[in-house]
C-alpha cells in the first residue's frame, strides 16, 4: 500500500535520508529502528506531507501522493505525546478526526464512540483531555488517529513515554487492532522488543539509509553488517 523510492531529504548541512525504498504492503506493519539522528522521523514527516522531500517520490497504492497537500494524503501520524484539543472531551477529540474525513456531525460521533470501545475508553468519553491519565491520552490518541480511517498509519515512539506496564497494556491492544481492523503501520521506535512484537518487518535504518529489511528473526541471525549486529545489541 505504501511505497517509497529513492526517498530524500537534504538540509543546509547536507542529505539527511538518501534513497529510501520502502514498501509497506497493505494491512503489514514495519518498524523502523535507528540510532537518534538516523532520520527515522524525517521519513514519517515526508511521507505526511508535513515536509516536502528533496528528491524521490511517496505513493499509496498507484497513486503518487508527492504534490498532495497533508490534509489529504489519507495519512494519520502518532507521536510519543498525545496532543489533545485540552478543551474537548475524548469523543470530540476522536469525532474531530472522523469530521475532518468527511462524515456528518452525528455519524462522527458514533463512529468516535466506536473507536473509543475499541481502545477499552468507551465509559471516559465525555472525560476532557486534561483529566486523562497519560496512557489514556495516548489511547484516545491512537482511537483518533485510527477513527480518521488512513490508508497508512504512521507512529512515532508512541509508547515511549509511558512505563513499561501501559507500554505491554499498549502493545496487546495495538495487536488486537491489527487482527481487527489490518491497518497499514510504520511504527518508528526505538524498542527492538516493541519492533519485534508488533512488526512483521524491520528496517533499520543507518546514516541516512536502510542498512537491512527483514523479518526480526532474520535481523537478529542473520545480520547483513557489523554495523547492524551492534545496533541490534550485538557485541563485536
Ligand atoms: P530521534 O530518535 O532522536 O527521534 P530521528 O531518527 O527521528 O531521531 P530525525 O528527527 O529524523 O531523527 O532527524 C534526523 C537528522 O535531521 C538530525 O540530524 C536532525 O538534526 C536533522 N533535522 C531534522 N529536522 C531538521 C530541520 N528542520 N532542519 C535541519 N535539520 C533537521
Ligand atoms: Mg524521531
Amino acid at each position: 500500500a505504501l511505497s517509497l523510492r529513492s526517498l530524500t531529504k537534504a538540509f543546509n548541512e547536507g542529505a539527511v535520508i538518501r534513497d529510501i525504498d520502502l514498501d509497506v504492503a497493505a494491512g503489514d506493519c514495519v518498524a523502523v529502528l535507528g540510532p537518534s539522528g538516523a532520520g527515522k522521523s524525517t521519513i514519517l514527516r515526508l511521507i505526511a506531507g508535513l515536509e516536502p522531500a528533496s528528491s524521490g517520490t511517496v505513493a499509496l497504492g498507484d497513486r503518487n501522493i508527492d504534490g498532495v497537500p497533508a490534509e489529504r494524503r489519507g495519512v494519520a501520524l502518532m507521536f510519543q505525546r498525545p496532543l489533545l484539543f485540552p478543551h474537548l472531551n475524548a469523543l470530540d477529540n476522536v469525532a474531530f478526526s472522523a469530521r475532518s474525513s468527511g462524515k456528518s456531525k452525528r455519524s462522527s460521533r458514533l463512529h468516535a464512540q466506536s473507536y473509543l470501545e475499541l481502545v477499552q475508553l468507551g465509559d471516559y468519553a465525555y472525560r476532557r483531555a486534561t483529566e486523562l491519565s497519560g496512557g489514556q491520552a495516548q489511547r484516545v490518541a491512537l482511537a483518533r488517529a485510527l477513527a480518521a480511517e488512513p490508508r497508512v498509519l504512521l507512529l512515532d515512539e508512541p509508547f515511549s513515554a509511558l512505563d513499561p506496564q501501559l507500554r505491554g497494556e499498549m502493545h496487546s491492544l495495538l495487536r488486537q487492532i491489527r487482527r481487527e481492523l489490518s491497518p497499514t503501520i510504520l511504527l518508528v521506535t526505538h524498542d527492538q522488543h516493541e519492533a519485534a512484537v508488533l512488526a512483521d518487518r524491520m528496517a533499520i535504518l543507518l546514516d541516512g539509509t536502510i542498512a537491512q529489511i527483514d523479518t526480526p528473526h532474520h535481523i537478529y541471525t542473520r545480520p547483513r553488517s557489523l554495523a547492524v549486529h551492534r545496533m541490534m545489541g550485538g557485541i563485536n
